[in-house]
């Protein structure tokens, strides 16, 4: 059963059975870690390049030229109206929640980055988490329905590995009960709904440029929307409120993002379709390698949509023969750092489990699905070869076990 074809690519061991594994007493297929979401990094050129410029010009923050061809470049790419770049993508959760007028209550997903139930929190607001279809991982508008109490003012929706929310039946819910709309999109840069690109579905659309997410500034986020007003007011709200030199007519933070995590996200742009392209062979490798496996499988893609495969998610079931938290042990002694993401939900973190200590109850599906899934890695750094090699320790360990 061993499935690695040597080559002429170097490995260091072939892993054919049980014996093999670093959990057994073999060595580590890995001398180095190999972690989920290592940065992708355009050209190096274009970014020095862009630099040189900018240290010439001595204008390194402050809506400076480059965060505007940033800006532009994001709206033109996305089809969206405004693109208000900001230092990172929780300070553009914050400004949005606060430029929609939130307050009260918030419905959330719990099954998502700790960022999105803290940038309402961290702003007096209360998360409520609502739970999950088990299915596609996002937002049950069933379950968000339920959570509705006269304290709700709005709905953070996630789109979760960059599949769409139900976007359609979240807005129905939000309209019949007077809710503000906002999406979390820090994983869905790229991605597409029903063949339109997400970035103008609600009221606004939050992105993260974090280094680990598919495209980056370092660290960077923004916030889109089609609505003149609100873009705005969100712009005021970056930049302390200012309008013109001395003048400040509106409640503002800090939120800018400066000159040089513009010019990475220049650099990075033209190297968008490279990132997918080996995205997408990852993914359709992994497919391969892990085929007929019991009890386990990769969430799909709509092909018809525009993904980013960014999140190789795999799924064990309670039928398999080895259990998820065995088969990160294993990996993770292997010096692959295959991550549970975003166990165990929001509401088993230590804030909010303080604050709702039965939230679970609501919540059986976020409890399941976080118990279940296994993220590996992907990215342009990741080496057939090495990735052959993960999906053989994984199978040894389905197929052993
Ligand atoms: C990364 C992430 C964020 C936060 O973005 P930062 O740029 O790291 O602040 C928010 N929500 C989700 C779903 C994320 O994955």
């Amino acid at each position: 059963m061993n499935s690695l074809e040597r080559g002429d690519v170097q490995l260091s061991k072939t892993i054919g059975c049980a014996a093999d594994l670093a959990i057994n007493g073999a060595p580590p297929a890995f001398a180095e870690p190999l972690h989920v979401g290592r940065p992708n990094i355009g050209s190096r050129e274009k970014f020095l390049k862009l630099a040189g410029e900018m240290f010439d010009r001595r204008w390194l923050s402050n809506n400076g030229p480059l965060l505007m061809q940033f800006e532009q470049r994001v709206a033109d790419y996305t089809g969206v109206k405004h693109c208000i770049a900001m230092c990172n993508g929780t300070i553009a959760l914050e400004i949005a929640i606060r430029a929609l007028g939130m307050t009260g209550e918030v419905i959330v997903p719990s099954y998502t980055f700790i960022a999105t139930a803290q940038a309402l929190a961290w702003q007096g607001i209360t998360p409520v988490f609502a739970d999950i279809d088990p299915v596609t991982h996002n937002l049950d508008p069933e379950a968000v329905r339920r959570m509705i109490t006269p304290r709700t003012s709005g709905i953070i929706g996630v789109h979760l590995w960059g599949r769409a929310a139900p976007v359609e039946a979240l807005q129905a819910v939000a309209d019949e009960h007077g809710l503000q709309l906002l999406f979390d999109a820090a994983h869905a840069f790229g991605c597409s709904h029903r063949g339109k690109m997400i970035g103008s579905f609600g009221r606004a659309e939050v992105l993260s440029f974090h280094a680990t997410k598919f495209f980056n500034t370092f660290e960077g986020g923004a916030v889109l929307t089609d609505d003149d007003d609100l873009a705005e007011t969100m712009r005021l709200m970056r930049n302390f409120g200012f309008s013109g030199l001395d003048n400040v007519i509106h409640p503002g933070t800090n939120g800018k993002m400066v000159e040089i995590c513009a010019a990475m996200g220049l650099a990075n742009f033209d190297y968008i379709d490279t990132v997918i392209d080996a995205n997408r062979r990852n993914y359709i490798a992994y497919q391969h390698a892990l085929t007929g496996l019991p009890g386990m499988r990769l969430i799909p893609f709509d092909d018809g949509e525009k993904n980013n495969y960014q999140y190789v998610i795999l799924e064990i079931d309670n039928d398999c023969p080895v259990s998820r938290d065995q088969l990160v042990a294993a990996l993770h002694a292997e010096n692959v750092l295959a991550r549970k993401y975003f166990w165990p939900g929001c509401h088993r973190m230590k804030p909010f489990r303080e604050l709702y200590p039965n939230a679970g109850l609501m919540l059986p599906h976020t409890e399941t699905v976080s118990d279940r899934v296994i993220v590996l890695p992907t990215g342009t750094t990741l080496a057939e070869a090495d990735l052959r090699t993960i999906a053989a320790v994984i199978r040894c360990l389905a197929v052993v076990a």
